[in-house]
């Protein structure tokens, strides 16, 4: 079977494949917990999607399973193995600005536009019509494949947790929600909460006091704002004059200001994914480097110390003496997402740091311990997400890659990231697709689409991967 007779078949269903893709992005798949039941545990309007795809497979006559309204499969073949396809049917909310109602599926310049499109209902149906076109096609599996639907991806993925409590985990699969050709490793990372208290209040005689420092939201962003207050012991003109000069020659946004007071001073940056750090510009690090120069009180310091001895101008652990790199998956790197410093409370610091192969999470966890107890900072909270790693020499790999290869006639390059895909969820499971190296990526953006010809080219080269690693 030529690449040309997988891409026929996909074609001979495209009109019955739009049909039903539209009528599943008509569905306001939107966790809402208001409407939550029993049967549908992410809200009504998920569990009707997701009843929709399962639908569509019994009427087909495959084996299907609601798993509490969690996630569900679709099955067909036969053997004891499985080989699991895991996508997803909820979707983020749309947000304001689109150009034809986000639920309202509309084609235009060949493109399908609609909240979800791309991520994941497209991807979804192109999975389905692969499976449909192996089992139409009547061709004889060894192993079974089971296209697995979850329903919580976007928010914590509850459904693969409780999918995975009750059903088998395959012995390998791909997941389409992210990119082609094959993202086959992805970092581990650490979401670290450190906190001290202050208790000392000694104001210096010819100084400032740092009152308070906050900055950041979320540990996985670089934060763009900074602001500090300071109360005044020394000249408050001098100090604006000081920021003045420091903002311009870092050309860095922000102002000072009298306040309550005190002297408030605002620092702006550059906002990016903390995957990496060092692609945004940090308003917290820029402030910390700017305060380093004042005479502080002595809790104060000790912050800002902190922040300069450990942080300052390193994305990628040097000054806390956990750098390392792998030749395919990269450096390791650090976001110093959240600080939040109250003289009369409490010191914070937030850190998302991502470790690549060879990265030993223990030992990583420990020197960094290690340098924050020097500050009076104690590790509360960590979320550890290991590292996700398929061999280049694996079945699943080989096959991908030639299916790839075959099709688009592009070379099949790995791909290693620093961020996350719902492949982790599987044992051995890598992404795979449904963005090519030249597709524009609009998931969670308004006027989300996914190009036609490139829905169908998804779903003849996933038909062609179902069969080889099922047959
Ligand atoms: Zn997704």
């Amino acid at each position: 079977m030529t690449p040309l007779f997988w891409h026929k078949e996909a074609l001979k269903r495209k009109d019955e494949l739009l049909k039903e893709l539209k009528n599943l992005l008509s569905i306001e798949s939107i966790l809402d917990e208001s409407t939550a039941s029993a049967e549908a545990p992410f809200g009504q309007k998920i569990a009707e999607a997701l009843g929709y795809v399962l639908e569509l497979g019994k009427r087909e006559g495959f084996q299907t399973k609601n798993v509490d309204g969690y996630a569900g499969h679709i099955e067909y073949g036969e053997g004891e193995e499985i080989i699991g396809v895991l996508s997803h049917i909820d979707v983020v909310p749309p947000g304001d600005g689109w150009t034809t109602p986000p639920f309202s599926p509309e084609i235009r310049d060949g493109k399908l536009y609609a909240r979800g499109a791309l991520d994941d209902k497209g991807p979804t149906i192109a999975a389905y019509f692969a499976l449909k076109i192996v089992k139409e096609l009547g061709l004889p599996l060894s192993k079974r494949v089971r296209l697995i639907v979850g329903a919580d991806e976007e928010s914590r993925w509850r459904c693969m947790a409780h999918y995975f409590e009750k059903e088998t985990m395959p012995v390998m699969g791909f997941s389409p929600d992210a990119d082609f050709p094959i993202i086959s490793a992805e970092k581990g990372f650490f979401d670290i909460k450190a906190v001290g208290f202050n208790d000392k209040k000694e104001t210096p005689d010819d100084g400032w006091s740092l009152v308070q420092f906050k900055s950041g939201e979320r540990v996985n962003m670089v934060p763009d704002y900074a602001e500090v207050k300071l109360s005044v012991e020394g000249d408050v003109f001098e100090l604006k004059g000081k920021v003045q000069d420091y903002l311009l020659t870092h050309q860095i946004q922000g102002y000072a200001e009298e306040r309550d007071e005190g002297v408030a001073i605002v620092m702006k940056g550059k906002a990016h994914h903390g995957m990496d750090p060092d692609k945004g510009v940090n308003a917290a690090l820029a402030m910390a480097r700017f305060l380093a120069r004042l005479p502080l009180d002595q809790e104060g310091a000790t912050y800002i110390s902190m922040i300069n001895d450990l942080l300052v101008d390193s994305f990628f652990g040097e000054k806390l003496g956990i750098s390392m790199e792998d030749e395919f998956m990269g450096r390791l790197t650090v976001n110093a997402g959240v600080f939040d410093y109250e003289q009369d409370g409490k010191r914070l610091v937030r850190l998302n740091i991502r470790y690549p192969k060879g990265g030993d999470a223990e030992e990583i966890l420990q020197a960094v311990e290690k340098k924050l107890s020097r500050y009076h900072l104690k590790i509360v909270e960590v979320d550890h997400k290991p590292i996700h790693y398929v061999d280049k020499e694996h079945t699943l790999i080989n096959t991908l890659s030639r299916v790839y290869e075959e099709q688009t006639g592009e070379k099949a390059e790995l791909l290693a990231i620093g961020g996350v895909t719902y492949a982790r969820v599987l044992d051995t499971g890598v992404a795979f697709g449904p963005l090519f190296p030249e597709s524009v990526e609009t998931a969670h953006q308004r006027d989300e689409f996914i190009d036609i010809n490139e829905l169908l080219k998804t779903t003849a080269i996933y038909a062609q991967a179902i069969y080889e690693l099922a047959k």
